[in-house]
């Protein structure tokens, strides 16, 4: 240990109580609003449905709250409560090749990771969701799901992992800038597969049928001048009754997808103005500048990582006594978060102002009031509350509060 440790418990105990404190007063805003409808929503939506999303929001804010104190207590035995020199050292006496001793040992601190999570996780689908109606999976699926992804990280993640550990041993001072290339091809190619292999390994996609439906779908998109290959309704109902819409892949690999929930809850052309909503993502280059952005703070973390390489401090400082490289990139993913939580409100902030151009191109392709009623539809059926704390939302939120993107909206209807 050394003056880094103190440093590190400093920024640790700061983002801790920030989001601590965000969730607290975001918790007493909700319960204070809870025994009336907010004025905008007076006549859309129930006081049963207002006060079903304020015990929703309550619910999983206390459990938000244990899952937090549980992994900074695991931060904390993992770093300078040496589980990390624990696990390198107990591969190494195993393994002769210090690429695989290290590959193993990131890959078990990881395993002990999602292990930790698992009780918060079953909690989640198997209690809050389960007591507001929307968990439609069994223990069976649930262990099913566990199983694939684990599986998936290992087939994908670890070959991955152990290409950029070579990178990092063999490459000499230059090697962040490879390994920062590596990891955005590897990105980009998985955002490409996504949508044809590996979303169908854990939902069915079924293209939508003929019909007036596709037929409004299909004349929006010529409106808009967007290719897609194929529009497709997901069977998300298998698992949760919340309900989305998106788009996935990336350039000729793009789908447009329907979650069956949705398509059960909402009108033609209330889907059709969701969906014109998702178009304005794309038309207003959203999803490339969050790509650019993303690439840009890859490329300063590994810039970062390549110093701290080097650095005795920054091992001794988190508790591990003999570095290398795969401990550098371990230390470096599970520490870096305390000290960069600040980016969040600023990331936030952009991603809603995307919300409300893309929410501008719908109201000029599609009609803005179906807009209006698919939101207050979907908030209603997602408990979503309608009254979240200013504060906590600025920081957190991707999307506008309903009251301000409502509004918004409602500056836009066209007269008829
Ligand atoms: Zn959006």
């Amino acid at each position: 240990m050394n003056s880094f440790t103190i440093v590190f418990l400093i920024a640790l105990t700061f983002s801790f109580s920030v989001q601590f404190w965000l969730a607290k007063r975001h918790a007493d805003h909700v319960a204070k609003h809870r025994s009336a409808v907010p004025d905008a929503f007076k006549n859309t939506v129930s006081l049963e449905a207002h006060q079903k999303a304020a015990d929703y929001t309550l619910a999983k804010s206390r459990l938000g709250n244990i899952d937090s104190i549980i992994s900074a207590a695991l931060l904390l035995i993992l770093t300078i409560g040496g589980g990390i020199t624990w696990a390198f050292e107990f591969w190494a006496s195993l393994i002769t090749s210090p690429l695989l001793a290290g590959l193993t040992a990131v890959a078990t601190v990881f395993l002990i990771m999602t292990l930790v999570e698992i009780p918060t996780s079953l909690y989640q689908t198997f209690v809050i969701e389960e007591k507001y109606g929307f968990n439609k999976s069994t223990p069976q699926q649930f262990i099913k799901d566990q199983l694939l992804q684990l599986v998936l990280i290992a087939a994908i993640g670890m070959p991955l992992l152990a290409l950029i550990l070579w990178v990092m041993d063999s490459i000499g001072s230059l090697w962040w800038l490879w390994a920062w290339a590596i990891l955005i091809g590897f990105s980009l190619l998985m955002s490409w597969l996504y949508p044809t292999v590996i979303a169908p390994l854990f939902n069915k996609f079924t293209p939508m049928e003929e019909g007036s439906l596709k037929e409004r779908i299909q004349g929006l998109l010529a409106r808009c001048g967007f290719s897609s290959q194929g529009i497709f309704i997901m069977d998300g109902s298998k698992r949760s009754g919340h309900g989305n819409a998106y788009f996935t892949g990336l350039g000729n690999n793009k789908r447009i997808v329907f979650f069956d929930t949705l398509i059960n809850s909402l009108d033609d052309e209330e889907l059709e103005a969701i969906l014109a909503h998702e178009l304005g993502h794309f038309k207003c280059k959203h999803t490339i500048k969050m790509l650019i952005a993303n690439a840009a703070m890859t490329m300063v973390s590994f810039a970062v990582l390549g110093w701290l390489i080097d650095q005795q401090w920054f091992y001794a400082g988190l508790g591990v006594q003999q570095p290398s490289h795969a401990a550098a990139l371990l230390l470096f993913t599970l520490v870096s978060s305390s000290f960069t939580f600040f980016i969040q409100p600023i990331i936030a902030y952009f991603q809603r102002k995307f919300e409300f151009e893309a929410d501008n191109f719908a109201s000029s392709n599609a009609k803005a009031e179906k807009l209006i009623s698919a939101l207050v539809k979907l908030f209603e059926e997602n408990a979503s509350t309608l009254t979240p704390d200013p504060l906590y939302s600025a920081f957190h939120y991707s999307h506008p509060p309903a009251a301000i993107r409502i509004a918004n909206l409602e500056t836009q209807i066209r007269p008829a």
